[in-house]
């Protein structure tokens, strides 16, 4: 390791030259708090900036071991160092010293929820902080003057603001941590409460608008309170006692009139499955780990998938259990939805009216009258709904208000009325047995188990152009593998970019699982375990700052979307 004036020194030297000198800087330089670590520097001021370690004995830093006392509490904290880093670069760094990129001094910017990062790394030994400098540069040459501005000056000052508990806020820090270890808990504990999900009293669940995942002003905001009947208290070991709505497993309605806050009640249960920060209004709104949402996806492509619970008998006869086609319609991408959402361990479904397939929703009495059932592939989603539940386990929470056909199978009936929920169960319990519509339920038989799928290896390829590998993100909802590229936009539980681009270099990871053998879920689930046991930095061989953890469910979809994917189906 070189001391940090041997850095000034190389500044000094190529001070003028043309950008590509700054390639000697690269190394590891002892400075008076930390190391710092230029792992990779960009090859001009225009391309991604380089890439930059700090390193900090843990001993030196004041953070007790019970900050990272278990994982939940450890993620909590690395956000909180990450955020705080995050924001000491934007007080700290004058940003702008030249063309391109030069003067950025940034790391991966966490948004509404705790998400485990790269971004920040602590262990016994050592917190670590990777980030992003865009090296100065005037007309393409160097500036060695802005740079160690922003080596000796900017940095060693947001690494002592954001990287020793001298100069933060135990208190908040603490809260922080809390925050996101009784969510855990709570989410945890679902399962053995019988429940699916839980919004806690006084939450607020509404957002600054639809692209803005901030709380939404307070004054405006009716806070969340549950109805008597489905009040549940929780005992919470940093809280203390906690009631809240508890929704429990089976099938759930929620109903009422439109701009009532049906969506945003469902939003909430969606990115249940993450904490949240501190002020979030979410703090306490969560749901099981497998809780997936399901939306129609006209367009997508699909893989021999067994859509044949919800769809039979297409024209020309084409396999429903095997189903496969570059271009779903509406209907056909939502049973695939849920069938490959079941393959992959779901085990409780959100669907909103508001991006569902109505055909594969309902078929109500008039059209049974019309439409014989013999010229009706489709097997509406009310009509299984149940079975999922008592056959597979699976609960479904969904919003419709706007057919009636949905009481006869739903286990609960939650109003929202003027954004507050209400127990209409009994109601609509009442309005089933005294209106008999007449409506004929189309099931017949059971739901049957649904085939699962083994990926083919050889049909993932990551090479690009010259055979050189190209994986990368395309913003959050878009993943570049080899020629192809992956959509995901209809994947809302993605919440931060780092999450597609760690998935896009998921993939990568699964395809030495692919064996012929393992199926689908087999080596997402190998993937999952690499990953609690290795953390994120096993997905590239070098260490990089901006990737996330994302869930199994998430990556099996994205699998599942890949238009090469080639699967060979287990027979029964
Ligand atoms: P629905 O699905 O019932 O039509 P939404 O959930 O889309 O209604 O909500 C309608 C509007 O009301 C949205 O703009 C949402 O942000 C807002 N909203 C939702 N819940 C609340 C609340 N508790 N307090 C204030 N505004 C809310
Ligand atoms: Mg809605």
């Amino acid at each position: 390791m070189e001391n940090s004036k041997k850095l000034g020194e190389i500044l000094s030297r190529i001070d003028g030259r043309g950008f590509k000198a700054y390639k000697d800087i690269k190394g590891r330089y002892g400075f008076k708090s930390f190391t710092l670590f230029i792992d990779h520097v960009q090859g001009d001021p225009y391309s991604n900036p380089s890439r930059i370690r700090v390193r900090v004995q843990r001993s030196r830093t004041g953070f007790g071991p019970e900050l990272t006392s278990n994982p939940s509490r450890t993620i909590a904290f690395c956000d909180f160092l990450t955020r705080r880093f995050y924001r000491n670069c934007q007080r700290f760094a004058k940003q702008e010293r030249g063309i391109g990129k030069s003067g950025l001094v940034t790391i991966d910017r966490p948004q509404q929820e705790i998400l485990e990062r790269s971004a920040m790394v602590v262990d016994q030994h050592h917190v670590e902080a990777r980030f992003f400098m865009g090296l100065p540069a005037f007309g393409r040459k160097i500036s060695g003057r802005n740079a160690r501005v922003m080596f000796f000056d900017e940095l060693p000052r947001i690494v002592d603001h954001s990287m020793f508990l001298s100069s933060l806020d135990l208190n908040e820090i603490r809260g922080h941590i809390e925050v996101a270890e009784d969510a855990d808990l709570l989410r945890y504990k679902l399962d053995s409460l019988g429940l699916v999900g839980f919004v806690a009293d006084g939450s607020l669940l509404p957002r600054a608008s639809g692209i803005d995942s901030r709380p939404l002003g307070k004054g405006t905001v009716v806070p969340f309170s549950s109805p008597e009947s489905f009040r549940v208290t929780v005992d919470l070991p940093n809280r203390g006692e906690v009631a809240g709505l508890g929704i429990p497993k089976g099938v759930t309605l929620i109903l009422g009139g439109g701009y009532h806050g049906k969506s945003t009640l469902l939003s909430a249960l969606e990115l249940g499955v993450y904490n949240h920060v501190p002020g979030d209004g979410r703090e306490l709104a969560v749901s099981t780990p497998g809780t997936f949402k399901i939306r129609a996806a006209d367009g997508r492509s699909i893989e021999k998938t067994d859509i044949s619970p919800f769809i039979n008998n297409l024209p020309f006869g084409k396999d429903t259990k095997a189903f496969s086609t570059a271009n779903a319609s509406g209907s056909t991408s939502q049973a695939a939805a849920i069938s490959e959402a079941m393959e992959a361990g779901a085990t409780t479904l959100l669907l909103d009216e508001d991006t569902c397939a109505t055909n594969f929703m309902v078929r109500d009495v008039l059209m049974q009258q019309l439409v014989a059932k013999e010229n009706e592939p489709i097997t509406p989603f009310v009509d299984r709904v149940k079975q999922l539940h008592r056959e597979r386990g699976i609960s479904t929470v969904l919003v419709m208000g706007g057919s009636g056909d949905y009481f006869a199978v739903a286990d609960q009936v939650i109003q929202m009325t003027n954004y507050a929920p209400l127990d209409v169960s009994e109601k609509a319990r009442t309005i089933v047995e005294t209106h008999d519509t007449g409506r004929r339920n189309e099931a017949g038989g059971e739901l049957g188990k649904i085939r699962l799928r083994i990926p083919v290896k050889k049909s993932f390829n990551p090479s690009g152009r010259e055979g050189r590998q190209r994986i990368k993100n395309q913003g959050d909802r878009a993943i570049v593998f080899g020629n192809t590229l992956i959509d995901l936009w209809d994947l809302e539980q993605i919440v931060h970019t780092s999450q597609t681009r760690a998935m896009g270099r998921a993939i990568f990871h699964a395809m030495q699982y692919m064996d012929g053998k393992r199926t689908l879920k087999q080596v997402i689930a190998r993937v999952d375990k690499d990953l609690d046991e290795q953390g994120l930095d096993i997905l590239m061989p070098f260490v990089v700052g901006d990737h996330a953890r994302f869930r199994p469910l998430e990556l099996a979809a994205a699998i599942n979307r890949m238009r090469t994917l080639r699967m060979i189906q287990q027979q029964d």
